[in-house]
């Protein structure tokens, strides 16, 4: 058996999901026609109580479609220096938009508002002009941490208070609202644009969206056309996008307990010196005596496959095909490293 815990990408659609991809009805997307891409993008606007939502081959591309709605050439965003939008879409910020980045820090990969406050440039002729602020929910890097919502709101304040966009990179939103209990419409009320993954802890093979307003949703689709994100039958894919909606979000409860027992695994190991808080379904371990190549390479001869995440960290996500079945299986396995 193998377990693969590199990410909650892995996963295969379940038997469910692919008769709902089969029976999908579909049309020309670009056309607007497709009638499941509609009824994914109205059904997923409606949930977040938003006025709109466009469907795209991967997060990379609504993340960056939002900051490209929302700079300009020469601004800046302001975001954790452990963002995804900074540290894993290649350099996006500055080749999509030609913007700048400014960094900050904070404890498992979040910032509050006093510190978006004091990053807002001058308005003076030396310094890009601040426009968006980025949020991420859950935190990769923060080994899965959650904003609450009453986190967000003065973040919000201070982004009203000085004309600035706010955007969630929300990959894994859900993951988040099922361990708060928070509302999905509280959380849309917050941002301008809010990115979501169906293909990460919901299981869907491909698919992200990015919720918004008519306007910036009708300015996103000319983009996601520019692009090359312009699907035509998209509706098989996104018939799973709806099933998962369905069926798909209650039981990262789930994947969140199973995780928390992974992580108690972990600490048992003589090299493992720290397992970052465990609220969702990732598990950053920080290693001791041990190199992070070595650890994955002995998990690897035992079947169970991890990513390394920095120069003494590795990263174990849980997902729906790691079951009780997968987890005894791996806490047997981890005790015999
Ligand atoms: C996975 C992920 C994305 C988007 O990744 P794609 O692979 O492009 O879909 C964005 N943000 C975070 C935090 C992610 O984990």
């Amino acid at each position: 058996m193998i377990i693969d815990l590199r990410s909650d990408t892995v996963t295969r659609p379940t038997d469910g999901m692919k008769e709902a991809m089969f029976a999908a009805p579909v049309g020309d997307d670009v056309f607007g026609e497709d009638p499941t891409v509609n009824a994914l993008e109205e059904k997923a606007a409606k949930l977040f109580d938003m006025e709109a939502s466009l469907f795209c081959p991967s997060g990379t591309m609504t993340n960056q479609i939002a900051i490209r709605l929302h700079t300009r050439i020469q601004s800046e965003v302001i975001c954790h220096k452990y963002s995804h939008v900074y540290l894993y879409e290649g350099g996006g910020i500055m080749s999509n938009s030609l913007a700048s980045v400014k960094l900050l820090e904070g404890d498992l990969g979040k910032i509050s508002a006093e510190q978006v406050k004091a990053a807002i440039n001058p308005d003076d002729v030396h310094a890009p002009e601040t426009t968006l602020v980025s949020l991420e929910n859950t935190m990769n890097k923060g080994g899965g941490s959650i904003y609450t919502l009453e986190e967000v709101k003065p973040i919000r304040q201070i982004c009203d208070e000085n004309g600035l966009k706010l955007h969630l990179d929300g990959a894994r939103l859900f993951n988040a609202l099922v361990e708060s209990g928070e509302s999905t419409a509280s959380w849309g009320a917050q941002f301008d644009t809010i990115s979501i993954c169906l293909s990460k802890g919901l299981g869907c093979p491909v698919g992200s969206l990015l919720l918004g307003t008519k306007a910036d949703i009708k300015r996103a689709r000319k983009v996601r056309k520019v692009w090359g994100g312009g699907m035509r039958q998209a509706g098989f894919l996104a018939a799973a996008g709806i099933y998962a909606l369905d069926n798909h979000v209650e039981r990262l409860a789930d994947d969140h307990a199973r995780a928390r027992v992974l992580g108690e695994m972990l600490l048992k190991l003589p090299f493992v010196s720290e397992v970052f808080p465990v609220v969702t379904n990732i598990v950053i371990a920080r290693l001791d005596g041990i190199l992070p190549d070595e650890f994955l390479r002995k998990l690897a001869e035992k079947d169970i496959k991890a990513v390394k995440f920095g120069s003494d960290l590795v990263r174990f996500v849980t997902h729906l095909d790691f079951e009780d079945e997968q987890l005894e299986e791996f806490c047997e396995q981890v005790l015999n490293l």
